[in-house]
């Protein structure tokens, strides 16, 4: 079964992932049966390492992940009465990467949510890292979730700590208010995800898929409601519209106007003019379309990617100049407050910024 899915709609005919998951779940079933075993030892390391790695002056409190891990026999006693992550209706996944990330999550999280949930907490950690590549043995994960019926679980926030650098990543879920979206925060106020200069979609909620998310998909996904207006990321002239609709559904290419000449493809939108046809010119920042759900696609969202005229595929990340959103003051007590709640959930205290 998988509940959920690599991206949210994607021009390759054949998902390579399929594959992928179903090894990581026997992977997973078959840590299932020493996974008894793996906790005491994670328990019987951790409280070495925790020195070591952390640098929060109160390490040594059990996180409530640790109180409830406790193996029977041991003999720290729980930190609280009551887990208060528990109390929050949430859930704590702690994990130290020792293989496959799908296989972490699986055995901290359970086989029914932890694939899903590694999908979900790869599109902050690509912001920091490279994954899979850059998440390596030794590194540990903090998620605060929430699972959901018939959709991925919602994650409040994550704290990965990179045992080669030594540094510590940390993204919190918030909404601030008079915004349409949550978004995640880095704990400075500033936004998580880079923005695009010149973006081809100014509102959405999320990038949940980026080319370097080692996912093999060639494009950057941006979650949106159907019609959000898709605007020209360059000067450019429309060369087709709607090709391999079945997979594509309503789609336009853009071909820039000198320069480069770069090609940008906007996939699943909402229906198009007839009036729209090739030859058409469009200034940058002009609306060409709206974003939609047509074609392969999985639920509403943008599918944008940039190719070079031999058809070498291009990062957008790379080609346009990026910046960082951040909170308006007015905004930051009610985040910074957030941000105290959901560090006491993952069980440290903020130790610098
Ligand atoms: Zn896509």
């Amino acid at each position: 079964m998988r509940p959920n899915l690599p991206t949210l709609g994607a021009p390759p005919k054949r998902n390579p992932f399929g594959p992928v998951v179903a090894v990581s779940v026997i992977l997973g079933a078959a840590a299932g049966g020493v996974w008894w075993w793996k906790q005491r030892m994670a328990q019987a390391t951790q409280e070495v390492t925790a020195e070591a790695q952390a640098p929060a002056p109160d390490a040594g409190t059990p996180t409530p992940q640790q109180a409830t891990a406790a193996a029977p026999g041991a003999t720290t006693p729980p930190a609280t009465p009551e887990n208060p992550v528990k109390a929050a209706g949430l859930e704590h996944a702690s994990m130290r990467i020792n293989g496959p990330l799908e296989t972490a999550f699986v055995q901290a999280a359970g086989s029914d949510v932890g694939p899903a949930l590694s999908q979900v907490v790869t599109r902050t950690l690509v912001w920091w890292v490279r994954v899979p590549g850059e998440v390596l043995r030794g590194d540990t994960l903090d998620v605060i979730y929430q699972r959901r019926d018939g959709e991925e679980p919602l994650v409040y926030a994550v704290r990965f700590v990179s045992a080669k650098t030594g540094q510590t990543h940390r993204a919190y879920r918030f909404q601030p208010e008079g915004e349409a979206n949550a978004r995640y925060y880095l704990p400075t106020g500033e936004e998580l995800e880079l923005r695009l200069e010149h973006s081809p979609i100014d509102t959405y909620e999320q990038v949940t898929s980026l080319l370097r998310d080692g996912r093999g998909h060639k494009g950057v996904d941006f979650r949106a409601p159907v019609g959000t207006p898709v605007k020209a990321p360059f000067a450019g002239v429309i060369k087709r519209k709607n090709w391999n609709w079945g997979s594509n559904g309503n789609s336009l290419e853009l071909v820039e106007s000198g320069g480069k000449a770069r090609r940008a493809l906007f996939l699943h939108l909402s229906e198009l003019p007839k009036s729209l046809q090739a030859g058409a010119r469009f200034n940058v920042g002009q609306v060409l379309a709206h974003s939609g759900n047509t074609g392969h696609s999985f639920a509403p969202h943008l599918h944008y990617q940039l190719m070079t005229q031999d058809d070498r595929v291009l990062d957008p990340f790379d080609q346009h100049k990026t910046y960082r959103g951040a909170l308006k003051a007015t905004q930051k007590s009610a985040f910074e407050q957030e941000v105290r709640r959901l560090d006491g959930l993952l069980g440290t205290p903020v130790a610098g910024k």
